[in-house]
C-alpha cells in the first residue's frame, strides 16, 4: 500500500490512526456485534457514540453551556439557507464577501431579505479579508455574517470583527485549526470534510438565546429549534459520520487538543511561506497579512508551469495541488490531519522542480 500526501481542498486528508481505528471496528464496533452503520440511532450503544462526540467537541473548542451542539445533514451549503431562515426576523442582515462561498452565503441570503454588504474583496480576486468600516453596517441587522478561512483564495480573518448582533461564522475550512473563544460567536457551522470527518455532516452550535425565531416557512429539517429539541435526531442523522468524527475528535485530544494544533499548523504553514517568500519561480497569491494556515495558494507565473508542476507533484505522491479555477496554479491544503512531514516533502519538490525550471 502507498498512500499519498493528499493536499485535497476537501473531502480532504483523515489521519491514519482514525482510519485505522474506523477500519478494526467495521465489522463489530466493541463488543456489540455490529458495525455503526447497522446501529439504530435510537439505540444506547449508538448513544454514547453521539454523546461523546458531542462531548469531545463541547471539550476541544471549550464551548460553553448556553450552547447547543448539532450535527445536521447537508454539509454547509445548507446553512447558507438555514442562517437566515432561523436568523431574519427584521429581514435584515451584513454579510462580508471576503471569498467565493461567503459570496455564495451572502446571495442565498437575499432569498430571504436585505442583504448589507458591508465589505467586500471580489473586485480584486479575493486576495485579502476586506477592511471592515463601522459606518458601512446596518444597524438594523439581525446578524453579521463571516467566513472564518477562504479555502479557495487562501486568505483567513486575523481578527474577529466587532459587532453588537449575533456574528455568524462560516468555519467549514478552518474549524479546530486554532482556537476561538465561542462566546464571539451567535453560531458557527462547518461542513465536515476538511477538519472533521467525512463528507454530508455539519457541525452547528447555536447560542441558545437565538433558538426559536425560525421562520414559518422555514423547513423543518432546517429549524434549528427543532433540531435541538430532538439533539439532531428529529430524522435518522448521518450516524457513521458522526461516529468518523468522534475518531477525530479524541485523535485530536490526543495530539493536546487546538492550542497544540494551532502550533503545529503556523509551523507547518511557515514552511511553505518561508519557502515561497524566498523563491525564485514561486510565489505566494494572497496577500501575506491574510495567509491563510490552511490553504497555501501560489503560482509560478506560467500556466504551463504550473501543469507540470501539479502533474509531477502527483507522480511523487504529492495529489490534488490543483488550485481552484478562478485562482489558477496551485493551492495546497495542509488541514490538521496533513502531518508536517506531508509539507516538507512538497517544499523539497518544490525547490527540485525550481532548479530544473527557473530561469
Ligand atoms: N464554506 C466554505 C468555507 C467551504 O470551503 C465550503 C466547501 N469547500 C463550503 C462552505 C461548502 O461546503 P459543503 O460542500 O459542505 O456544503
Amino acid at each position: 500500500m502507498a498512500r499519498v500526501y493528499n493536499f485535497s481542498p476537501g473531502p480532504s486528508m483523515l489521519s491514519e490512526e482514525v482510519l485505522l481505528m474506523a477500519q478494526k471496528d467495521l465489522l463489530e464496533y466493541g463488543t456489540t456485534g455490529m458495525s455503526v452503520m447497522e446501529m439504530s440511532h435510537r439505540s444506547a450503544m449508538y448513544l454514547d457514540i453521539y454523546n461523546e462526540s458531542v462531548q469531545l467537541l463541547k471539550e476541544l473548542m471549550s464551548i460553553p453551556d448556553n450552547y447547543k451542539i448539532l450535527f445536521p445533514q447537508g454539509g454547509a451549503t445548507q446553512q447558507f439557507s438555514a442562517v437566515p431562515l432561523n436568523l431574519m426576523k427584521t429581514e435584515k442582515a451584513d454579510y462580508i464577501d471576503s471569498g467565493n462561498f461567503a459570496h455564495l452565503a451572502a446571495e442565498e441570503g437575499k432569498r430571504y431579505g436585505k442583504v448589507n454588504i458591508a465589505a467586500c474583496s471580489r473586485a480584486d480576486n479575493y486576495t485579502y479579508i476586506p477592511d471592515l468600516q463601522k459606518a458601512n453596517f446596518d444597524p438594523e441587522a439581525d446578524y453579521l455574517h463571516i467566513t472564518t478561512n477562504n479555502t479557495i483564495y487562501g486568505t483567513r480573518f486575523t481578527q474577529m470583527p466587532k459587532t453588537d448582533v449575533p456574528l455568524v461564522a462560516d468555519m467549514s475550512s478552518n474549524i479546530l485549526s486554532e482556537t476561538y473563544d465561542v462566546n464571539d460567536f451567535g453560531v458557527i457551522y462547518a461542513g465536515a470534510q476538511k477538519n472533521i470527518g467525512p463528507s454530508g455532516l455539519c457541525v452547528l452550535i447555536v447560542r441558545e438565546d437565538l433558538l426559536g425565531a425560525a421562520r414559518a416557512c422555514c423547513p423543518t429539517l432546517l429549524n434549528w429549534a427543532v433540531l435541538s429539541k430532538n439533539d439532531s435526531m428529529y430524522n435518522t442523522p448521518n450516524t457513521y459520520g458522526i461516529y468518523m468524527a468522534m475518531l477525530g475528535f479524541r485523535w485530536l485530544k490526543a495530539k493536546g487538543g487546538v492550542a497544540a494544533m494551532e502550533k503545529i499548523n503556523i509551523d507547518k504553514a511557515q514552511i511553505l511561506y518561508d519557502f515561497l517568500d524566498s523563491s525564485t519561480l514561486f510565489s505566494g497569491t494572497a496577500v501575506p497579512e491574510y495567509r491563510s494556515r490552511m490553504n497555501v495558494t501560489f503560482v509560478t507565473g506560467s500556466d504551463d508551469l504550473d501543469n507540470q508542476f501539479v502533474k509531477q507533484a502527483a507522480s511523487a505522491g504529492l495529489v490534488n495541488l490543483k488550485g481552484h479555477r478562478s485562482v489558477g496554479g496551485m493551492r495546497a491544503s495542509i488541514y490538521n490531519a496533513m502531518p508536517v512531514e506531508g509539507v516538507q516533502k512538497l517544499v523539497a519538490f518544490m525547490k527540485k522542480f525550481e532548479g530544473e525550471n527557473a530561469s
